[in-house]
C-alpha cells in the first residue's frame, strides 16, 4: 500500500527560515559597515593624537639637537679663539723682547697684521698714560668682555687683548643661521630664531633667522600678534616661555602664495645665552596626510578583522537557529505523533478509527484499481455481545472488545489492518491474501476468538464472532460496495448460527 506510507509534507518552517536568513543577512551586513566606520574613526582619531604625539616629539627633539649643536659650536669656536689668543700672545711678546716700540708703532702693528681681525685689543703705556686699541674695550672693561684675555707687557708698556663675547657670538649666530639654512625638514616643516626683549605682556620677539621664510627677518612680533583666526599666539609664547622656558602652540597661518590657511603646531624653546627663543613648526596637514596613509593602509586588516567578527557571530547565529529549529522540529513530530495517534487509534480497543479506516479503505480500493487485486475485506461482529454487556456489565464489554482487538492483531500481519468500524462491528483489511489462503486464515481467527476466554470481576467471558469476507470488484463504485458484500457474508453468518464466516464472491 504506498498510498499510505507515501504522504506529502508542505515544510512551512522554509518560508520561516528563509525570511530569517535574509533578515540576518541585512543585520550583519548593516552590523559591517557600521562596523567598519566606526572602527575606522575611533582608529584614526588614535592615530591622529598618535601622530600628533609623535611629531611633538620630533618637534621639541629637533629643536633640542639644533641647541646642542650650537652649544658644541660654542665649544669648538671658544677652543679655536683661545689657541689663537695664545699664539698671538707669544708671536707679540717675543716681538715686544726683540723690537723697541712704542705704544702706538704697537698699536699699528696689531690692527695691520692680518688673521688678528677677531681681536679686541687696548695697547697703553703706563708712562705716557696714552691707550691706542680697537675701541670696544678699555683696561677695565676687558675682564668682562673678553671671552679669552690675554696680556703681554714690556716696561711700562701692556697690552691686552682677546676674542670679545660680542664677536664670538656673532660669529656663531652666523654659522648657526647657516646650519639651520641648510638643514632639511620633512613634511614643510620649519624653524625660526627670535631674539626675546622684554617679559610677560611686555615681551617682544625680533625674527633674528627664519630660512623658510627670509622675508620675516627682521620683524618685530608683539604679545598682541594675532594669526589668521585672531589668536594671541605670540602672547602664548611668551607666557609659555617665561613660566616654563618652552613652550607647544598651535595657530593658523597663511601659505605663501596662496590663500589656503593651515593650521600649525610648533614648538619654542627660550635660550637664556643669547635670549634666543628657537621654534621649530609643521602645518598639521602633514600629520592629517599621514593619518590618511596610515588609514588606508590599515583599511584591509580592519575589514579583515571585521569580516572574521562578522562571520564568527554568522557561524554562532546559524549554530543557535539550528540548534532552535532542531529541537523544535522534534518537539513538533513528537506532537504529530500524539495527534496521529488520536485520530487514528481508537482509545479503547487500540484499532484504527473510523474515520483513519475510511481512508484506508479508500486507499485500497484505489490500489485495487491500479492492479493489486488480492487484498480481502473482511467484517466483523461480536456475537450476542448486548447480552454481555447486560450479563457481565459494560465494564466486562469493554474488556471482550479489547481482547477481541488484541487477539485478532495477534493472528493478523503487520500489514494488514483492523479498523473500529462501530459498537461491536470492526472491518479488516488484508492486503495481499490469496483465496486459497482465506479460509485457512478465516477459520483461525474464528477459533482465536472462541478460544478467548475473559476475566472480569472473577468471572469468565467466553466470546465468539462472526465473520464476512469479500474482494473488491471491478464494477465497485468505491470500497462501500465491497463493504455492502462483507456485510452480505456476515449477514449469512449471523443467519447461519454465529462463530462462522462467509465469503461473499
Ligand atoms: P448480534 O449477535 O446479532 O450482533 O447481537 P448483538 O447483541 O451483538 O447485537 P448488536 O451487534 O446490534 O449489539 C451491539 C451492542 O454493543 C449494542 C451496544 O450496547 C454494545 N456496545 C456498543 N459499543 C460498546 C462499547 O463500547 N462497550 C460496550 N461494553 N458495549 C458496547
Ligand atoms: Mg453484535
Amino acid at each position: 500500500m504506498s498510498r499510505l506510507t507515501n504522504r506529502r509534507k508542505t515544510d512551512k518552517n522554509s518560508v520561516f527560515v528563509l525570511s530569517l536568513v535574509i533578515v540576518t543577512t541585512i543585520i550583519i551586513i548593516s552590523f559591517f559597515i557600521f562596523a567598519i566606520k566606526k572602527v575606522e574613526s575611533v582608529y584614526s582619531d588614535q592615530m591622529y593624537q598618535n601622530a600628533l604625539e609623535t611629531r611633538k616629539a620630533y618637534l621639541k627633539d629637533t629643536v633640542n639637537n639644533l641647541i646642542t649643536d650650537l652649544e658644541n659650536q660654542q665649544d669648538e669656536y671658544t677652543e679655536l679663539f683661545a689657541n689663537e689668543t695664545e699664539e698671538v700672545r707669544v708671536l707679540m711678546q717675543t716681538y715686544l723682547d726683540t723690537h723697541e716700540v712704542t705704544a702706538s708703532q704697537l698699536a699699528t702693528y696689531l690692527e695691520e697684521t692680518s688673521g688678528m681681525r677677531e681681536l679686541s685689543y687696548v695697547v697703553y703705556d703706563t708712562a705716557t698714560g696714552e691707550d691706542y686699541g680697537t675701541g670696544n674695550i678699555s683696561r677695565d672693561s676687558a675682564d668682562d668682555k673678553l671671552l679669552c684675555k690675554a696680556e703681554v707687557n714690556k716696561g711700562t708698556l701692556h697690552v691686552i687683548f682677546g676674542v670679545s663675547r660680542e664677536y664670538m657670538n656673532a660669529v656663531i649666530r652666523n654659522a648657526f643661521a647657516l646650519r639651520l639654512k641648510t638643514y632639511d625638514y620633512e613634511d614643510g616643516s620649519y624653524v625660526w630664531v627670535d631674539t626675546v626683549t622684554g617679559e610677560g605682556e611686555e615681551a617682544h620677539f625680533k625674527r633674528e633667522i627664519h630660512p623658510g621664510y627670509p622675508e620675516s627677518e627682521g620683524q618685530v612680533f608683539g604679545t598682541d600678534t594675532k594669526d589668521e583666526d585672531g589668536n594671541k599666539y605670540y602672547l602664548e609664547i611668551a607666557n609659555g616661555l617665561e613660566e616654563e622656558g618652552e613652550v607647544f602652540v598651535a595657530y593658523f597661518y597663511r601659505e605663501k602664495k596662496s590663500d589656503l590657511i593651515s593650521k600649525k603646531i610648533s614648538y619654542v624653546k627660550y635660550y637664556p645665552e643669547y635670549n634666543w627663543a628657537i621654534g621649530m613648526g609643521v602645518p598639521s596637514h602633514a600629520i592629517v596626510h599621514f593619518v590618511q596613509d596610515m588609514q588606508a593602509e590599515n583599511r584591509p586588516m580592519i575589514i579583515r578583522f571585521i569580516v572574521m567578527v562578522s562571520a564568527f557571530f554568522a557561524i554562532v547565529f546559524v549554530l543557535c537557529m539550528v540548534f532552535i529549529l532542531q529541537n523544535d522540529r522534534k518537539h513538533f513530530k513528537k506532537r504529530v505523533r500524539a495527534l496521529r495517534h488520536d485520530v487514528e487509534v481508537d482509545e479503547l480497543t487500540g484499532a484504527s478509527t473510523r474515520k483513519y479506516g475510511a481512508r484506508l479503505l479508500e486507499e485500497a480500493y484505489l490500489d485495487f484499481k491500479d492492479g493489486n487485486e488480492s487484498t480481502v475485506l473482511m467484517l466483523l461482529d461480536v456475537d450476542k455481545f448486548k447480552s454481555v454487556n447486560d450479563t457481565y456489565g459494560h465494564e466486562a464489554g469493554d474488556e471482550v472488545l479489547k481482547k477481541v482487538v488484541s487477539t485478532m492483531k495477534k493472528n493478523i500481519r503487520s500489514s494488514d489492518y483492523l479498523i473500529r468500524w462501530g459498537g461491536d462491528e470492526f472491518v479488516g483489511i488484508f492486503p495481499n491474501l490469496t483465496r486459497s489462503e482465506l479460509e485457512a486464515v478465516a477459520k483461525k481467527l474464528l477459533f482465536a476468538v472462541s478460544d478467548l476466554r475473559v476475566n472480569s470481576n472473577g468471572q469468565v467471558v467466553k466470546v465468539t464472532v462472526s465473520l464476512g469476507f469479500t474482494y473488491f470488484h471491478n464494477d465497485d463504485e468505491g470500497y462501500q460496495d465491497a463493504l455492502n458484500r462483507a456485510d452480505e457474508g456476515l449477514y449469512e453468518s449471523k443467519e447461519g448460527g454465529r462463530n462462522q464466516f462467509n465469503i461473499t464472491i
